[in-house]
């Protein structure tokens, strides 16, 4: 049985690995597999969690359902045990995150190579076009020639970071072959403002809460965030974008004092008030807020930062707590699809078979990886659905080879 690997990224390169043995070949546009996996972690990939299954799915965005099962029998002490086996030590970071003990995503990439050992790898090759052969199974058509699979293995990716190779040609080929794509969107991806912070750029806030209203639908994520030229990011950033990225209507609000109460608020700026009666507004705010972030703040409310606190009325304290329990960030967009760490959306999960990655509508066509419309926070988590889904695609693969099927 010959079998077709498109794509030799995270989940290409594990889903050969497992059929070793078997006549597998890996196809990949660049010049080197694991072009995306060598930035991941910031360099030094973050190649699972160590966490149980409950963990593991409270953390998927899209496609919790369709994972399950998959990810029942790739578990990621499975993932870490594949690695290690393999001679390459790895430690756990906060947060259950994993990275090889020498902080070299090439150390993975190098790993994965080592698992592949035997399988042809086509290079420089990019698959153009896939078609059912006349004499059955699959015409593979590529920018060197073209070739006949009994199998074949889309594991392209998604369409971010397309520099890497991953540019989205994978649903290009889902659909040839007759499946349905879930429209791509930015995930784990900066958002876009309306309003200028251009001056605040690079400025972080801590212990902060970000509400968003998602076409009515409400996220709360706690924790930093930082401006960027055109918006904000940072982790409860990156988080909320991949709750909102379908919504048609977004509203964002900060919560800039989530440990203290309404009243509380009110309570701390009155002694301020009290203790500072002849100075400006920007001055007492200070004790309050970051320096850069109180022009806005205080711009955002109609309030001149030179008023002088005598003169601030009951009201006006009033809207000063409720900005700061409640500040409104005018929400444009995404920033986009190329930018997000990852791509939600994607092959339509309704059409493959959740147990063995196989699709639906073509007999011998499978998916694995980010192809999928499956995606996941951070935290190694993405990485994981690489690699769990790999794994049920070649169990169902060698079942098969060894029934003869
Ligand atoms: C900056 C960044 C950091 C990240 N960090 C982490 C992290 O630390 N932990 C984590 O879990 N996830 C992380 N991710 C996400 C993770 O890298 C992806 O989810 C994962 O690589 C997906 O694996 P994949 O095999 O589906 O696709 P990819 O790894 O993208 O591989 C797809 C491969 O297919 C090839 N290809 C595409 N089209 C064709 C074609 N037509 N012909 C031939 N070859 C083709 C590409 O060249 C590429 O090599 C990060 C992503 C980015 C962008």
């Amino acid at each position: 049985m010959k079998i077709a690997v498109i794509g030799g990224g995270a989940s290409g390169l594990f889903v050969a690995s497992q059929l070793r043995g078997c006549d597998v070949t890996i196809f990949d546009g660049n010049e080197k597999c694991g072009k995306k996996l060598y930035i991941t972690g910031k360099g030094r990939c973050n190649l699972t969690n160590n966490c149980d299954k409950e963990t593991f799915l409270s953390n998927v965005v899209n496609g919790e359902n369709f994972i399950q099962s998959a990810i029942s029998r790739f578990l990621p002490i499975n993932t870490i045990e594949f690695f290690e086996g393999l001679g390459l030590p790895l430690k756990t970071e906060r947060g259950g995150r994993v990275f090889p003990v020498s902080d070299k995503s090439s150390d993975v990439i190098k790993t994965l190579e080592k698992a592949c050992k035997g399988t042809a790898i086509k290079l420089n090759e990019k698959v153009l076009a896939l078609s059912l052969a006349s004499t059955g199974g699959f015409k593979v058509k590529t920018t060197c020639g073209e070739y006949r699979f009994d199998k074949v293995i889309i594991a392209t990716g998604g369409k971010s970071y397309c520099a890497t190779g991953s540019t989205g040609d994978g649903y290009k080929f889902a659909k040839m072959l007759g499946h349905s794509i879930i429209e791509p969107k930015p995930a784990l991806a900066a958002i876009k403002l309306k309003e200028s912070v251009k001056a605040m750029q690079g400025l972080p806030l801590k212990n902060v809460s970000l509400l968003a209203l998602a076409d009515g639908k409400k996220y709360s994520q706690f924790g930093e965030m930082l401006f960027t030229d055109e918006g904000i990011t940072g982790p409860i950033v990156l988080t909320m974008s991949s709750y909102i990225n379908r919504a048609k209507k977004v509203e964002l609000y900060l919560d800039l004092k989530p440990a203290l109460t309404p009243q509380q608020l009110d309570n701390r700026l009155l002694r301020e008030f009290d203790e500072g009666k002849n100075k400006d507004l920007f001055n007492v705010m200070r004790t309050l807020l970051p320096k850069n972030f109180i022009e806005f703040f205080l711009y955002k409310l109609s309030l001149s930062p030179h008023r002088k606190i005598n003169s601030v009325t009951l009201a006006e304290r009033e809207k000063i707590v409720n900005g700061l329990k409640h500040f409104p960030l005018a929400y444009k967009e995404l920033y986009p699809l190329d930018s997000g760490i990852i791509t939600s959306g994607g092959v339509n999960l309704k059409e493959v078979n959740p147990s063995t990655m196989e699709s639906k509508l073509c007999k011998g066509l499978y998916f694995v990886g980010e192809v999928l419309d499956i995606d996941c926070l951070t935290g190694g988590f993405n990485l994981q659905t690489a690699f769990a889904t790999a794994y049920a695609c070649s169990e169902a693969i060698k079942k098969e080879e060894k029934n003869g099927i």
